[in-house]
């Protein structure tokens, strides 16, 4: 059978990989950074489905994973939303979920290179998993961090204010730590905690009062920026999955399921080719795949998140949401 080589030990990297082993395939995964890492992240993930995750054979990783069924919303002080999911979005961290795959696709029998950078090119045989950033000229800032000693309010959080958003993710059973995850239009600020120094200038003091009333783990603290939402750019040739294809806004929760999707996607044009088809052909029917599942459910986010950007979008949503004419659930089904 052939090599297939993946660029990038992401969550869409190593469930692809993991996916081929178990298929027969030799794989070798090569992986920019190292093991375990905290990663930009809202650290739950909304729509996969137990099928997605058990074609790729990663379902077992999920079995002590949190569940969370509630979600409520915030615009500035003013909560506007309190709603059952119709689905619960699982939680685990990704210090433990990305070395939990890590630790599979090795015990798979695949080979994984870490600190290793992979120049980007269309070459056959290489799938390119290597995610996010690299846009100079994008306007957004991502940031994480987790905090110990915050009441939590029920459910995963969400707040949104002049400039950004942030989600609130307990990431534990007894709801002691929790994940603060946001995107923010980029300023300049410089600040000990940006996080919080963030909120301030996005109008969200109250959220920022809580936070500073617990405590930050220091060691969680990432950024990320160079972030461009939609269809990335593409490179002639490249075969290329999760979010170097393309990034779904992040307040849906759903980029950690489109990259098992897209890995899902991948899985059997890449064990056709291990075993001889035309490496093209793979390519142009994986291309085919991700763009009808995912085509209309990142144009609907993209525009949602247009909306809520804007204080006139914030404040229809807040009327619809209160006046209980927001089709939540609806919304909801359409990032599964
Ligand atoms: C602010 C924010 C909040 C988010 N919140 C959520 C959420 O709550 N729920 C959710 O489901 N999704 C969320 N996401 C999205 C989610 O994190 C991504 O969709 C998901 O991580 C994509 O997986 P991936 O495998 O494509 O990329 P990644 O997980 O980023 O993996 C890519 C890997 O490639 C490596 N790499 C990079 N360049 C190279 C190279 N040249 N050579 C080799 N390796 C390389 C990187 O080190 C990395 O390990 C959020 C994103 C942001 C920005």
């Amino acid at each position: 059978m052939r090599e297939i080589e993946i660029a990038g030990g992401g969550l869409a990297g190593l469930s692809l990989g993991i996916g081929l082993r178990k298929r027969g395939v030799p794989v070798l995964v090569r992986e920019a950074g190292a093991y375990p890492r905290h990663k930009v992240c809202g650290e739950f993930i909304n729509g996969v489905t137990s099928e997605t995750l058990e074609v790729l054979g990663i379902l077992g990783i999920f079995k002590n994973a949190l569940q969370h069924s509630r979600t409520r919303w915030w615009i500035h002080q003013r909560e506007v939303l309190d709603i059952k999911m119709t689905r619960p979005a699982l939680g685990m961290t990704r210090w433990e979920m990305d070395v939990a795959l890590k630790d599979l696709f090795m015990a798979e029998g695949g080979e994984l290179r870490t600190r290793d950078r992979v120049v980007r090119e269309g070459r056959e045989g290489l799938v390119w998993a290597a995610g996010r950033g690299g846009q100079k000229e994008s306007t957004w800032l991502g940031l994480k961090g987790h905090f110990q000693g915050v009441p939590l309010r029920g459910g995963l959080e969400m707040h949104l204010g002049d400039g950004g958003y942030v989600g609130l993710t307990p990431i534990t059973k007894d709801g002691n730590w929790l994940n603060v995850c946001a995107l923010f239009k980029k300023r300049t600020l410089r600040a000990e905690n940006l996080i919080t120094a963030y909120l301030r200038a996005c109008a969200l003091d109250d959220l920022a009062d809580r936070l500073e009333a617990g405590e930050l783990k220091r060691s969680s603290l990432t950024g990320v920026s160079g972030l461009q939402l939609g269809v990335q750019g593409g490179t002639a040739g490249l075969c290329s999955l999760g979010d170097a294809e393309r990034m779904i806004p992040p307040f849906t929760g759903n980029g950690m399921s489109m990259a098992f999707e897209a890995a899902e996607c991948a899985l059997q044009p890449l064990v056709d080719y291990a075993q001889g088809r035309e490496w093209s052909e793979c390519c142009a029917e994986v291309a085919d795949a991700i763009e009808s599942r995912f085509q209309k459910r990142v144009a609907l986010a993209l525009r949602l998140q247009r909306f809520i950007e804007t204080a006139g979008g914030r404040r229809m949503l807040s009327l619809a949401a209160r006046s209980g004419l927001l089709p939540f659930h609806w919304l909801h089904r359409q990032f599964s």
